[in-house]
């Protein structure tokens, strides 16, 4: 029973934006139905509150659901909702016109726009939500009537200029959207959106978790010849993330974060938060127990989901986590975003990096926590992803102090533990303002280097930094707790606390006896080394290589290397140890005759095994190993 048809223009900017949205701004048609089944539960939603405010209202809130209803012969499929509806300049007002602001000039800049996916990117910022059916019908049908009203309207249109309305009787409150489908699998290259696995599969997808049940009818067989069906709910509606945490098992935490993560192990941490200030959002997030066998690898994903009010938005949601977290797993779901929210958008949106900011400090509190209260617990995480989170010094200056705290390092101080950085500054001695540290690449070679050999003897802790990422991190951080790091690889060492270097007076007059030693050496080893000079820091050895303070580390240049950048070879510093009977030996040589022919190789000798005792490589091994055969056969 229809009342005579009015038809009406869209506004004009309403049709441009239809234009868009018909001629496939967006590559991913199958959001249609997400955002026709978000439309239903914001209305639900809206029932149950106003029935709530005013007790008044004759509203039926006892089974409130959306179903979703396939005609193959008609070729349609309609989303229909028991929820709040719409009066007829409703209608008119929200499906006729788009009354958000800035819709011409985003149109401009979307005509402006080069290719699709700026175009794409652009679009994102506005929830084109309803308008989104005619991506994939030629027609659309919306019947609804508002609720404590009488009358319904009935809406249609094609989506080209103009939309017909008219007033019906008899309709039930809510809203019914019909889609008269284009064919699948036509010019458009649709899908087939009345088939049942593919309903289901957005359904599981987009809108898992709306809170109130998407019903459908679904084929159970055949009884008589006759198909029988029968209603069926497709979506799980648990969104653990909208209860309260003390709502929530730890089974079905574990569940969830099983089912998201495609882990077999329990998480090792929940970290579960809500905020209600302007932006609000809930947050649940997983730091897993052990790491995926990717973690490494240039595809990895970030494993953090955003939602907006409980619709599927995206996975692997950059925007909301830094890249050295990404083992975490989880879901941000946003109340107040648009779906079609682009990850262009997201990286700018200054809520949504309030978000990041609050959830990175969460899950390095948290990490600091497991430090304090979970010994064990702290200590396998930092097993697992104690070097991803190590990039973050590199790649987030912001959470610097943070990130110092819950680090750990492997020490002199002890074989098996790391330690802290706090526990290492606990134990300085007396004197000591720098934090030792020495890169390699393994332990061994790290603890048997020459130049840990004073500091051994002297007994300060060292850091023994083996992860190819450290390399990077004490290069760039400059201090911990007032304490720089100091490479004990680098630089002038004076651990001089201690006495053995004697006085000054003997130091004056070692310096004096090895007074053209040390230029001949520096000119006869000039294409590896800059300088030559007397060592502090060995004990045991002959001879070592070192680094200026602000020279990279060999391991750094080789990382360079592999990774194919131009970097101009770096000359090192060679010490040797005056007390060292071949050092002392090659001085009296040198003294009585400087030219003798055997001294030079000599001297490549020393510099040779001075860079294989810090585990570095030779310039031309097969020359070494000639040079000191032919010497040791002068000994035997
Ligand atoms: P948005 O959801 O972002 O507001 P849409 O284009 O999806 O944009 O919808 C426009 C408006 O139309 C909604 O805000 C709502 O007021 C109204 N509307 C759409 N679908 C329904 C529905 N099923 N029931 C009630 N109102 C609806
Ligand atoms: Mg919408």
């Amino acid at each position: 029973m229809e009342s005579s048809v009015q038809t009406l223009e869209f506004q004009a900017e309403t049709r441009q934006l239809l234009q868009l949205v018909i001629h496939s701004i967006y590559s991913n048609k199958d959001i249609f139905l997400r955002e026709l089944i978000s439309n239903a539960s914001d209305a639900l939603d809206k029932l149950r509150l106003e029935s709530l405010v005013d007790s008044d209202l004759d509203a039926d809130t006892s089974d409130l659901h959306i179903v979703l209803e396939v005609d193959r012969d008609a070729r349609t499929l309609t989303v229909r909702d028991n929820g709040v509806g719409m009066a007829r300049e409703e209608v008119v007002e929200l499906i006729g016109t788009i009354a958000k602001s800035g819709t011409a000039s985003l149109l401009e800049k979307v005509k402006a726009a080069k290719d699709a996916e700026a175009a794409q990117s652009l679009i994102g910022q506005f929830g084109v939500g309803f308008y989104s059916a005619f991506m994939v019908a030629d027609k659309v049908t919306l019947r609804t009537r508002r609720v404590g009203t009488a009358e319904g309207t009935l809406w249609e249109s094609d989506g080209e200029g103009t939309y017909d309305i008219s007033t019906v009787e008899g309709l039930p409150v809510g809203t019914e959207v019909t889609l008269h489908l284009k064919p699948a699998d036509g010019e458009d290259g649709l899908a087939d959106y009345l088939a049942e696995w593919k309903i289901r599969s957005i359904v599981k997808q987009y809108s898992d978790f709306i809170r109130w049940p998407i019903r459908m009818a679904v084929e159970r067989g055949q009884e008589d010849g006759v198909s029988v069906t029968e209603m069926q709910t497709l979506n799980s509606m648990k969104a653990l993330w909208a209860r309260a945490r003390a709502e929530v098992s730890e089974e079905e935490y574990h569940e969830f974060y099983k089912q998201i993560s495609h882990d077999w192990t329990d998480p090792a941490e929940i970290i579960h938060m809500r905020s209600e200030g302007t932006f609000a959002y809930d947050a649940l997030l997983f730091i897993p127990s052990q790491a995926p066998f990717d973690l490494f690898s240039h595809q990895t994903k970030r494993g953090v989901q955003l939602y907006v009010k409980r619709v599927f938005i995206m996975d692997d949601c950059e925007a909301l986590v830094p890249n050295y977290l990404r083992f975490v797993k989880g879901v941000v779901d946003a109340h107040d975003l648009s779906l079609n929210i682009s990850r262009e958008i997201l990286q700018h949106d200054r809520h949504i990096r309030g978000v990041r900011k609050r959830l990175v400090k969460k899950v390095l509190g948290t990490v600091k926590d497991m430090q304090a209260n979970n010994a064990e617990g702290y200590a396998k995480l930092w097993d697992q992803f104690g070097r991803v989170l190590k990039e973050g010094l590199i790649e987030d200056p912001d959470n610097t102090e943070a990130l110092l705290e819950v680090i750990s390092a492997a020490s002199t101080h002890d074989a098996e533990a790391p330690t802290t950085l706090r526990e290492y500054v606990e134990r300085m001695k007396d004197g000591q303002d720098a934090i030792y540290y020495l890169t390699g690449a393994t332990r061994a070679a790290v603890e048997n280097s020459p130049h840990m050999e004073a500091f051994a003897a002297k007994g300060y802790e060292v850091l023994i930094l083996t992860d190819p990422v450290d390399e990077v991190w004490v290069d760039q951080i400059s201090e911990f707790d007032g304490h720089r790091f100091q490479s004990i690889a680098k630089g002038q060492v004076d651990l001089d606390d201690q006495d053995d270097s004697g006085d000054d007076n003997e130091k004056a007059q070692r310096e004096a006896e090895f007074a053209t030693l040390l230029p001949w050496l520096a000119a006869t080893l000039s294409t590896q080394v800059k300088q030559a000079r007397l060592s502090s820091r060995l004990t045991t050895s002959a001879a070592c290589v070192v680094g200026d303070d602000h020279d990279i580390t060999p391991q750094l240049e080789k990382m360079y290397r592999a990774m194919n950048q131009q970097i101009q070879p770096v000359k090192r510093i060679l010490e040797i140890n005056p007390k060292h009977p071949l050092i002392t030996g090659l001085r009296d040589a040198h003294t009585k005759n400087p030219d003798d022919p055997a001294l030079p190789e000599l001297a490549e000798i020393i510099l040779g095994t001075a860079l294989l005792a810090e585990g570095g490589d030779l310039p031309d091994p097969a020359r070494f190993a000639k040079l000191l055969t032919d010497r040791l056969a002068h000994t035997v």
